[in-house]
């Protein structure tokens, strides 16, 4: 799929200006279809997998797998997926679309399969790195005459400090997050921690690599902001180990990332369990992956607003009839009807397909 964004996403990692994904549509016996976004990037950047590296351990192993299953659920997938080494993007896809399917079939919402009751999700929205700081502050200020309520900034080394102090300048009582996606080495702790305090920042996500669980635990000690993991926890032990080392205070859950949804649900209860605060973390998902984290969030663990903007945040067109819209008190609706419980455009679907490739039994 191709779909073009709104503005360009900049992040310490690299600018996005369209984005392309992959689909997975399982096709049932009864003519339900289930759908499942997978969000790894055309590029590996964000983490090793990418659109081709997803579409080649799909086609090759979890879909072939998937038709040999005497019953194909999520929980025999789940199985059947273990045996294969990371891929969780390409994996998160087929078990969203399984729940998606097993929901529909249930007459059910998706939320309620995962546990969810929410019927609002509290939102907040993700700002790129900007080319200056009065552009920055601007973006913010469009966001917050919308209806967002948090703001996260995506800093790295050399766009942190200065645009940082220009948003809090402009909007003192603001809730304002930082994510670096891994940018800075360790040793930038100290710099760091000095201006996110002075500039009242509430959280700072994954400033070091995914690794040096160490250095963020350091960074954790007697910070008077929250410090987010966001690519280090990639399943429970990442994440045990994590909490064993006081590495953060707050925790980032993407279904892509984690390998599913029901992973993700199991993290967060996780981490809510050890008194840490979990929030919905997102990819640029259209409305189908959009839809799958909205269901996600309604359950009971998640305590921050997620990364999940209305539709128009990122696209004109996001493949869905009705786009997710802002409601009252920075909130997005959760669908109620069956499954994802989103009616998807098929006009919008043909124009964003560039290929289709098809799995038989
Ligand atoms: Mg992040």
């Amino acid at each position: 799929m191709e779909l073009p964004l709104v503005e360009p996403f900049e992040t310490s990692f690299g600018v996005e200006d369209r984005r392309r994904f992959l689909l997975v549509r399982l096709e049932a016996r009864d003519g339900r279809l289930g759908w499942g976004e997978c969000v790894a990037t055309r590029e590996p950047l964000y983490s090793s997998e990418s659109v081709a590296t997803s579409e080649w351990v799909l086609s090759r192993y979890f879909l072939p797998g998937l038709l040999r299953l005497p019953r194909p659920d999520p929980a025999a997938f789940e199985q059947l997926a273990r045996r294969f080494r990371g891929h969780h993007m390409a994996r998160a896809a087929v078990e969203a679309a399984l729940l998606d399917l097993e929901a529909q079939r249930r007459g059910r919402p998706l939320s309620a399969s995962i546990g969810g009751r929410r019927r609002r999700v509290e939102v907040g929205v993700s700002v790129g790195i900007q080319s200056s700081p009065e552009r920055l502050v601007r973006r913010v200020g469009r966001y917050l005459d919308t209806g967002y309520r948090r703001v996260k900034l995506k800093v790295r080394p050399g766009w942190d400090a200065r645009p940082v102090a220009a948003v809090r300048r402009a909007y003192p009582d603001l809730e304002i997050w930082v994510d670096a996606n891994q940018a800075y080495r360790p040793t930038a702790a100290e710099r760091i921690r000095t201006w996110a305090s002075r500039l009242g920042v509430a959280q700072v996500e994954q400033p070091f690599p995914e690794r040096a669980i160490r250095a963020h635990a350091d960074l954790t000690r007697g910070a008077p902001f929250r410090v987010c993991l966001d690519e280090s926890v990639v399943d429970r032990p990442s994440l045990d180990d994590a909490l064993a080392a006081r590495a953060l205070t707050s925790l980032n859950v993407k279904v892509g990332r984690v390998g599913g949804p029901r992973t993700a649900r199991g993290l967060a209860r996780r981490g809510d369990r050890a008194g840490v605060p979990v929030w919905v973390g997102g990819m640029l998902e259209s409305g189908i992956g959009r839809a799958l984290n909205v269901h996600l969030a309604s359950a009971p663990e998640f305590s921050l607003p997620g990364d999940l903007s209305a539709s128009d945040r990122y696209y004109h067109d996001d493949l869905l009839e009705r786009p997710f819209t802002l409601g009252p008190g920075s909130t997005l609706e959760v669908p109620r009807g069956p499954g994802l419980g989103v009616e998807i455009s098929e006009r919008s679907l043909r124009r964003a397909t560039r290929r289709v490739r098809t799995v038989r039994p």
